[in-house]
């Protein structure tokens, strides 16, 4: 029997398992599917909140922990494993610029807000015109520049940690649903799954994503997480096309390259359920708003198109917690749109909640509602 059995194999269930592992416990992870394939494999990549002035401390807090984290975090699992998840510093492209003249009072006050969050964090941004740093731009814009933004490449990265939580002694359990929860003396005595067998565990951890509140539905818990979906093209461009992250502001569309030219455009906020399909009208509109920003993405060297389904959450912050009553059982989920951002601050809380040590930050804005 293991110290703890996570339930859910995206970067919040690897991660978690992972930090547990180089805690000294023995962990088993059960995935539905395949580890690593949904919300945190369709994902983008980017360190940072979009952006971070718009959010409560709570998610500030969480993120900077995070970023704190992610070096060390990092050379651990590409140490460990030989694959290299591509963390880079690329920084951010903030374009500002708007016509109108309400608008241009709307902006002037956006980016006050945005100096006094840089200089009460002390976060680095500066005003630039945005080809002193993307020449690839149709138009020359004002643009914040965020130099200390950075990015992953979240598929290697899942790659990597799964590699990492095996090699570390971590038992991962594909193709294999949590189903029912079965409790004696008011604690969680086993799981039942869809292959018909139990997994019985000291301690359960919920990292199901968007599926969290499904899952602990029986436990007759209304959790409010709920899904998501965005949608993401993929273009094949020449390496030095664009070397940083572009965000246009007031839509938040963003362009994000990978090492090896490729660029992400992303993406779609909407409401369809746990409908994952991808759209026809959310290809046009991305494709259109990439092209604008940048002529030589067009359909021609578009090479992919996908959607997941974001855990979404009030404010964007995740509960990461023991359950209320039952003191056995842990969630770390509701993520939203920065779970792999968060991914290592969230596992470093969550084990601390379990073993019971400090923990680096006050973890109240992220206890189990009740
Ligand atoms: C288009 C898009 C862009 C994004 N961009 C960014 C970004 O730039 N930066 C950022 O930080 N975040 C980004 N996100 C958000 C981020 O991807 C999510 O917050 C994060 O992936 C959530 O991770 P998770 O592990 O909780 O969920 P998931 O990755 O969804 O993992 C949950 C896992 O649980 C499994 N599961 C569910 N139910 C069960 C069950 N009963 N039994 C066993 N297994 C189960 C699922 O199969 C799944 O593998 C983006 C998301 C999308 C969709």
């Amino acid at each position: 029997m293991s110290d703890v059995l996570i339930i859910g194999g995206g970067i919040v269930g690897l991660a978690t398992a992972y930090e547990l592992l180089r805690q000294g416990a023995t962990v088993t992870l059960l995935e539905r599917n395949r580890c690593g394939q949904e919300s945190s494999w369709a994902g983008a990549g980017i360190l940072s909140p979009l952006l971070p002035w718009d959010y409560p401390d709570a998610v500030t807090q969480l993120t900077q922990l995070s970023n704190q984290l992610y070096p060390e975090f990092i050379e651990a699992v590409r140490t460990e494993t030989g694959i290299d998840p591509e963390y880079q510093a690329t920084g951010m492209l903030v374009l500002t610029e708007q016509c109108s003249e309400p608008e241009a009072r709307r902006l002037d006050a956006r980016i006050r807000v945005a100096q006094a969050w840089c200089a009460r964090f002390n976060f680095p941004m500066s005003r630039v015109r945005s080809h002193e740093v993307a020449p690839a731009l149709s138009h020359d814009a004002a643009a914040l520049w965020l130099s200390s933004v950075c990015q992953v490449r979240n598929p290697r990265l899942l790659q990597a940690l799964m590699k990492a939580v095996e090699l570390r002694g971590g038992v991962i359990v594909e193709d294999t649903e949590a189903t029912r929860w079965n409790m004696a003396g008011g604690r969680v005595e086993s799981v039942s799954t869809s292959r018909g067998e139990d997994h019985a565990a000291a301690n359960y951890v919920v990292t199901a994503g968007a599926w969290s509140g499904r899952l602990l539905h029986q436990l007759a818990l209304k959790l409010d997480i709920w899904p998501v979906r965005g949608q993401i093209l993929l273009f094949r461009a020449d390496p030095g096309l664009l070397d940083v992250i572009v965000l246009k502001e007031p839509e938040k569309f963003y362009l994000i390259p990978r090492r090896d030219g490729h660029i992400l455009a992303g993406s779609t906020l909407e409401d369809a359920g746990f409908d994952k399909g991808p759209t026809a009208e959310a290809r046009e509109m991305l494709l259109a708003k990439a092209r604008a920003l940048v002529p030589e993405l067009n359909e021609d060297v578009l090479s992919a198109h996908w959607a997941g389904l974001r855990p979404g959450s009030p404010g964007n912050v995740p509960v990461i917690d023991h359950h209320p009553t039952i003191p056995n059982l842990y969630l770390n989920s509701g993520h939203y749109r920065y779970g792999v951002t968060m991914a290592p601050g969230s596992a470093r809380l969550i084990s601390n909640v379990i073993s019971g040590a400090p923990q680096p930050i006050d973890i109240t804005p992220y206890l189990w509602p009740v």
